[in-house]
Order: structure tokens, then sequence, then C-alpha cells
């Protein structure tokens, strides 16, 4: 078997274009065009390449990003302060605190004073716990678990009665993709760092998310044939016959795994742009709760 490729660029470019009719027919409607919110605390490069393709890709739909890039001296109070004066704002909709953030700040207090009506990210733990809660939903979906809920329903895999197995428990993969896949009717099984024998675990999977951010972790022989394999991660690795001596791969080792899986996604261009899409779909979202 050859596996389906689930082509997250081509998936983002047709959601991105639904996007902009929307926000289109709001602007052509006299409604206020959609703002998200970046907020940068710090210098951290790939903080900044992410927040400038969350802004590139705003544009293109026609929301309005709205970028505040603070010194990695920002006190903890004075970040409250500027939460608190976005949390206000009328034309900004969605609220975007890019992590990781000084050591010094409290991620988890700043994350839980995004309003819930502006929390596009679904970081604040009140959203993420609605999701915890039995037919119980918080607004927005968190948008990297949402892009890989998209793809899988691209796979056509039955979710219902499915067992999933997900590598990894973080609050903004992990936990969440779980919490999802739990909703849609799937067992799932969350595996991390402690679990034991990993690929015994894996073989037994309809469905592998691999969100671990540990290169090539998965390997051929720990898939089923058949299963449907979600790569979340990003990983860089040194490779010199590649043009600038390293490459991205994700944490399945696509080429052992392409020949047996039904479908998968590749790294990049599977997960990733579907998380800006999906942030872009919360960000307008929230304009129209607003609207109401
Ligand atoms: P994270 O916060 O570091 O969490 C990693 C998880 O993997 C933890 O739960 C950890 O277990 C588990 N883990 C680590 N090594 C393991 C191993 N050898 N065996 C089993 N479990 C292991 O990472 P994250 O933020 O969820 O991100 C994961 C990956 O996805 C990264 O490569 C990241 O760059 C990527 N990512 C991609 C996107 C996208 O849009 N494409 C978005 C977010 C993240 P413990 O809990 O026991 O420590």
């Amino acid at each position: 078997m050859t596996a389906e490729i689930l082509d997250g660029k081509a998936l983002a470019t047709e959601l991105r274009g639904v996007l902009a009719q929307r926000v289109a027919a709001r602007a052509a409607a006299g409604k206020p065009v959609p703002g998200l919110a970046t907020v940068i605390v710090g210098d951290d490069p790939a903080s900044q390449v992410y927040v400038r393709g969350k802004h590139k890709a705003c544009r293109e739909v026609g929301i309005t990003p709205i970028g505040y890039e603070l010194p990695a001296s920002t006190s903890q109070d004075e970040l409250l302060a500027l939460i608190a004066e976005l949390n206000g704002r009328a034309d900004v909709h969605g609220i975007l605190v890019q992590l990781p953030l000084p050591a010094h700040l409290d991620a988890a207090a700043v994350q839980s004073a995004v309003a819930l009506e502006k929390d596009v990210d679904c970081l604040n733990p009140a959203n993420l716990g609605l999701l915890a809660q039995k037919d119980r939903a918080p607004r927005f979906t968190p948008c990297t678990p949402a892009g890989i809920l998209r793809l899988i329903e691209k796979s056509g895999l039955d979710l219902s009665g499915a067992n999933a197995v997900v590598l990894g428990r973080s609050n903004i993969v992990g936990m969440p993709v779980a919490l999802l896949l739990t909703q849609a009717n799937a067992t799932v099984t969350i595996a991390h760092s402690h679990t034991r024998d990993l690929p015994a675990l894996c073989r037994t999977a309809d469905l592998l998310v691999a969100a671990v951010g540990r290169p090539q972790l998965v390997r051929g022989d720990w898939v089923r044939e058949g299963a449907v394999v979600i790569d979340v991660g990003v990983n860089q690795i040194q490779d010199p016959a590649a043009r600038r001596g390293q490459r991205l791969v994700g944490d399945v080792a696509f080429d052992e795994i392409v020949e047996k899986a039904a479908a998968i996604t590749p790294v990049p261009g599977g997960v990733g742009p579907m998380t800006i899409a999906m942030l872009l779909e919360n960000t307008l979202k929230a304009a129209e709760l607003a609207d109401a």
C-alpha cells in the first residue's frame, strides 16, 4: 500500500480562499475588519519568524495584524497591563501571546488573563477545561489540534471506535488532540516519555498522531498496515546533502512509513500550514461573535 499524502498546504490554501471571501463579505456589509493582536516578549528568532508568517497570512485574507514586540526585560505586570488593554480594544478580536516567554514571566497567568472571547489560541485554561468536559466545548478549538482533525477528516478515516494513539501530552498539541479525538468517539491512548514499549503501543493504532519533537522517532515497523499517520513534529537535522546543510524532518520516518500507511502528512507542508489557517478561522469567528 502507498499512502495518500495529506497535503496540508493545499487544504490550507483552499480554506484561506474561503476565509478571504468571508472577510470581504463582512467589509462589504460595513462590519469591522477582524484584528489579531500578537505579542512577542524578547528576541527569540524562531518566534519572530513564526509571527511574521502569521501576519503575512492575516494580510492575505484581509485580517489586520497588530504586532507588539516587547523587550525581554518586560515585567509580569507590564505584560498583564498590555493584555488588559488588548482585552478592552474593539479593533482587537483575537490575542496571541507567542511562546516561549522569558523564564521570569508566568506564562500560565498570562494565558489566563486573555479574555475568553479573544482566546483564539485556546490556551486559557478555562477554554482547555471546557474541551475536557463531555458535551461542552470552548468558543475556539486550539489551532494545531483543529488543523489535525481537518487533515484526519480529509483521510476519510472513521474516528468512531477507532484506536488512536497520541504521542505527546503538551498543552498545545498532545492533550487537546487527545480530547478532540475522544469527543469524536475514538478510543484514545496518550503516550509520553514514561510510556513502556512505545513501538508495541503504536502498532495498535488505526490513527497515530506524533507530537514529541524527536526527529524520526516513529519507525516503519511501529506502524500498522493501513494506519493514518499525522506527523506534528518539526525538527531540524544536519544533512550534508541538503542545500543549507540541514533540513526539516518530522517525528516519524516518512520514507519507511509511506509504503505502509493509508495516509500520512508530510513535513513540511502537513500540519504547519493548517495551524495558521485555523488561527485565521478562529480570529474571523471571534469577530463574528463580537458582532452579535
Ligand atoms: P513538548 O511540549 O516538548 O511536548 C513533547 C511531548 O512528547 C511531551 O509530552 C513528552 O513527554 C513527549 N515525549 C518526548 N520524548 C518522548 C519519547 N522519546 N517518547 C515518548 N514521548 C516523548 O512539544 P510540543 O509543543 O507538543 O511539540 C511537539 C512537536 O510538534 C515539536 O516538534 C514542535 O515543534 C511541533 N509543533 C508543530 C506545530 C505545527 O503547527 N506544525 C505546532 C506545535 C508544535 P513528557 O510529557 O513525559 O515530557
